[in-house]
């Protein structure tokens, strides 16, 4: 139990469609980030990036992040 308030949590979708997150990375927000936009500009901070993929956004934690 955490005495965090209960927001919004965004995961990594792991590296592709068919592997998970190797770590099951989240992101962990700052104390006034309850939304996920807010959420994902904390994780952005960190070196998160969300990409689109098959028509769907995935949320991509600095381990699963594509190498440039
Ligand atoms: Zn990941």
């Amino acid at each position: 139990m955490t005495a965090r308030p209960i927001g919004a949590e965004v995961s990594c979708d792991g590296p592709d469609a068919s592997r998970r997150c190797p770590e099951s990375a989240a992101i962990s927000p700052s104390l006034n980030s309850v939304t996920a936009t807010e959420v994902r500009a904390d994780g952005r901070a960190d070196g998160w990036t969300r990409r689109r993929r098959n028509g769907r956004l995935v949320d991509l934690c600095p381990t699963c992040k594509p190498a440039p």
